[in-house]
């Protein structure tokens, strides 16, 4: 198979009409400065969002999302990822504290939206619609606008489905590509890695924030996480 990107914890292959994303045992944190690799990290990550990618679909989303080929690969369409990481938190946690003085656990009503410009070298730094569409990122405000709501659906359809599994979404990040004929859709992964969960009853970290603050037990907490999301 034809590798079109290796990341930090996905490779891209080429497939015969669409591209084959699997999911690595790789972890990763501070731009890539601490490393370590965990095996079935790939598998947990690649069935964990594989589910969340069909609940978005089944209400009407537009992903890049074609199928789940066990142990951990996804199938997804071609699309062009636009260099923009999209966050949305329901409540303080991780980097934004470190930037304003919120304070951990507390609700955002609503939800906020940042966008981080996707670059290791520069750190992802925040950017507002002016920096965006001058490093042309996007064309324009519009185009902005649709990656906001289509978060926000994100988070509305993910943070109830979680809520009844006894799992609090506190924040997420997300990434849009533009697929052959200019369609919007979203694209990555929805998984531990790139979402924090915490348990509803215990607060207890169930996500990548264990391995970021050498909490320990990882995959412990993956293995909990996609057993409530498949209610088995
Ligand atoms: N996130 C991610 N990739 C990144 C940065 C953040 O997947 O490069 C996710 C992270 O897992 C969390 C949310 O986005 O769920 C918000 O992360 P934050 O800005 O707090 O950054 P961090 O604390 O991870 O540095």
């Amino acid at each position: 198979m034809e590798l079109l990107n290796k990341g930090k914890a996905k490779s891209v292959y080429k497939g015969e009409a669409d591209l084959i994303i699997e999911f690595r045992d790789d972890l990763t944190a501070g731009d890539g400065a601490k490393h370590a690799t965990m095996e079935g990290k790939g598998a947990l990550n690649a069935e964990i969002s594989a589910r969340f990618f069909e609940l978005l679909d089944e209400a009407g989303m537009e992903t890049h999302f074609l199928g789940y080929e066990k142990p951990n690969r996804h199938l997804a369409k071609e699309v062009k990822i636009i260099p923009l990481e999209v966050i949305c938190r329901n409540i303080a946690a991780g980097s934004i504290l470190r930037r304003y003085p919120f304070e951990e656990g507390q609700e955002f009503t609503p939800p906020l939206v940042e966008f981080g410009f996707k670059s290791d070298e520069y750190h992802d730094p925040m950017l507002n619609d002016e920096v965006a569409i001058a490093l042309g990122a996007v064309k324009d405000r519009g185009e902005l606008n649709r990656m906001r709501e289509m978060t926000l659906r994100v988070n509305d359809i993910l943070r109830g489905f979680l809520a009844e599994r006894g799992v609090i979404l506190v924040d997420f990040k997300l990434e849009f590509g533009w697929d052959r004929d200019g369609n919007l859709l979203l694209a990555d992964e929805v998984s531990p890695d790139t979402c924090r969960f915490w348990d509803a009853e215990t607060k207890e970290v169930m996500d990548k924030d264990r391995f970021r603050r050498d909490m320990g037990d990882v995959l412990e907490y993956y293995r909990e996480i996609r057993r409530r999301v498949y209610g088995d």
